[in-house]
């Protein structure tokens, strides 16, 4: 990995500030635990699976998720957010108090916490820890009736864990400590008196301060949490309109999938996007958008063959409408491949046009573990179905071109530069333009393959030893015919040597361009030609030669492999058809 220049600008702290919600639950930990003189545990988005979710903890707390297997959430120490790093930036760095509370992201829930997702209830733990879960619907002020904590699961929306050191603990009443230690976990009985406080540890006024202190966080929380919500999804609402402007822009393909990339990194806040064209061989990027003010490693890794067949695999017959890579303890070849372009995380959405595959659009984030909310992933997935639209116009656009420009050649008149005089076939040089141009697809096509044919009369010499050059001429001239009657309305025949004729086969299969060889021969053979100097018979050899898009440099080389089956059908006795398949024969 390159090492990451680290530089950060006001501007792209602006971007992606820290979120509100975010903000305050830190402060709400670092709050509650120095009020209290305990360590504070906060869990928050339990609706989840738990790497989901995420865990604020006093500096101290990380004891407390003893059972609870965690990694940072955050900052990654392999790459650290360019704000961090830069010591003597004059950009605002967070309150000393807030920066000290940790976030984790767990990877299992401890027992108790299971139980508190089907039940919610105060409570306290074997531990000692006491245990307040904060309920989306919990309004009423003293809360903690039975009523509100009837709620289903999933209306859990956060949950506060304490633990008070033994030396601050100021016991109740000892007969109760002694009961509440003969069981794991034991529920207060809900809704008493505040005097009658079974909590270890706790006095009643603490207790009833800690569950109002809950009910704010609580109703702040939900609050900010649904302005974020809201925000995104306008953010996102307007992020679709402009793509779906762009897609009526006009803009030439290129463009298009250039500024869907741009709207995409911008308005999902990643570090780089990529449109990329996906094959099991390799990748190669159509669009590519990285966020301006932040230096990331070069796209070497990009390619990592090895990744691609089983995200390709995953997408088509696993059906998967996207893909998550972050940094985890499992080491799959993604996770390696993510590590090894420096990346903390990416989201991968597959393009199909129609049911052909394309790609995947590809977010990645460089300086966080990123995960994306379902709204998030929602819009990725839109913003892919309308780059598959881009695609099939651009590349429905391509065609018809294609076509026209065909049809254009068959109709032009005799004499122009690119027709043969004796054949009025497409001539030698109008057969090296295309050529070229089927060298030369646009990234974004999905082109199926071509093949091709080529053809040389047997023994041509010896017919024109026999019966004089100009009789030659009228069976060349008369089998050119012959040939263009037998292919379809579009389809190209080239005279591009003295009696050697080719014909491109768009979106044709090996197979099948046999096929058509096979039936231009018998058009041939066993008919004689007539010619001033009576009927003559000529037979023709084929060679025929199928593009194949992964190996195939370019159109030459399908060019060459035809000729090589000519050959063959020469060696093999001549008037038949050979063909070869890529790699073999070379
Ligand atoms: P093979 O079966 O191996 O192809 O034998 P061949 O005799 O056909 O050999 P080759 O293809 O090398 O011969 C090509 C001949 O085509 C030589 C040339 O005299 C003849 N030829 C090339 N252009 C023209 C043309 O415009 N008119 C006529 N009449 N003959 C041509
Ligand atoms: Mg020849
Ligand atoms: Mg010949």
């Amino acid at each position: 990995m390159k090492p990451l220049k680290q530089l950060v600008s006001i501007e792209e702290r602006a971007i992606a500030p820290p979120s509100p919600t975010d903000l305050l639950l830190r402060r709400a930990v670092q709050a509650i635990a120095s009020y209290f003189h305990v360590e504070c545990l906060l869990w928050t988005s339990l609706e989840g699976e738990p790497g989901e979710s995420r865990v604020y903890g006093s500096p101290g707390a990380g004891a407390m998720l003893h059972d609870v297997e965690v990694q940072p959430a955050g900052v990654e120490p392999a790459a650290p957010h360019p704000a961090d790093c830069d010591a003597d930036s004059d950009t605002e760095q967070p309150a000393q108090d807030e920066g000290a509370i940790a976030c984790y992201v767990p990877r299992n829930f401890p027992a108790w916490l299971i139980d508190q997702l089907d039940a919610p209830r105060l409570t306290q733990l074997e531990t000692g820890d006491l245990i307040v879960p904060i309920l989306a619907q919990a309004f009423d002020v003293d809360g903690f009736t039975p009523e509100t904590y009837s709620g289903t699961r999933g209306n859990l929306q956060l949950l506060l864990q304490v633990r008070r050191s033994p030396q601050d603990s100021i016991l109740s009443d000892p007969a109760q400590d002694a009961d509440l230690s003969s069981t794991a976990a034991i529920a207060p009985p809900l809704g008493d008196s505040a005097d009658v406080n079974p909590l270890k540890g706790w006095t009643a006024h603490d207790v009833s301060l800690i569950k109002r202190l809950a009910n704010e966080l609580g109703l702040t929380y939900s609050s900010l949490l649904w302005r974020e919500k809201f925000e995104r999804s306008q953010r996102q609402i307007a992020l679709m309109g402009r793509i779906a402007h762009l897609l009526n822009s006009g803009l030439e393909t290129d463009d298009i999938l250039q500024q869907i990339a741009a709207e995409l990194g911008q308005g999902l806040m990643g570090d780089r996007c990529l449109v990329m064209r996906l094959q099991a061989t390799g990748v190669a990027p159509v669009a590519h958008w990285e966020r301006s003010q932040v230096v990331l490693p070069a796209l070497e890794h990009l390619e990592r063959s090895e990744v691609w067949q089983p995200v390709i695999d995953t997408f088509l017959d696993g059906g998967a409408s996207y893909l998550t890579v972050r940094p985890d303890a499992s080491s799959s070849s993604l996770q390696h491949w993510l590590q090894q372009m420096g990346a903390t995380s990416a989201l991968l959405i597959p393009i199909l046009i129609q049911s052909d595959f394309f790609g995947a659009i590809c977010l990645l984030d460089y300086f966080k573990v990123r995960w994306y909310a379902l709204d998030e992933v929602q819009t990725v997935r839109q913003v892919g179905d309308h780059t598959a639209i881009a695609l099939a116009s651009a590349q429905h656009h391509h065609d018809s071109h294609r076509q026209t420009a065909a049809l254009r050649l068959q109709v032009m008149v005799p004499q122009t530069p690119l027709r043969d005089s004796l054949t009025q076939l497409l001539n030698a040089e109008a057969f090296d333009q295309e050529l070229q141009q089927l060298s030369r697809p646009a990234l974004w096509t999905v082109q199926p393959p071509f093949s091709l044919i080529i053809c040389d009369i047997d023994y041509f010499k010896l017919i024109n030893e026999t019966y004089g050059y100009s009789v030659g001429d009228q069976i060349l001239s008369q089998l050119a015919q012959r040939l263009r009657r037998q292919l379809r309305q579009g389809t190209l025949a080239y005279r591009y040597g003295g009696e050697e004729f080719a014909i491109i086969l768009p979106r044709t299969s090996l197979t099948a361009a046999l096929d058509v060889a096979e039936r231009l021969l018998n058009a041939i053979h066993g008919h004689p030609f007539d010619t001033s100097a009576g009927p003559v018979s000529v037979t023709v050899s084929f060679g025929v030669a199928q593009q194949d898009p992964r190996g195939d440099r370019n159109a030459r080389s399908v060019l060459q492999r035809a000729e090589k089956a000519l050959q063959d059908a020469k060696r093999q006795g001549r008037d038949c058809a050979k063909g070869l398949e890529f790699g073999l024969g070379a």
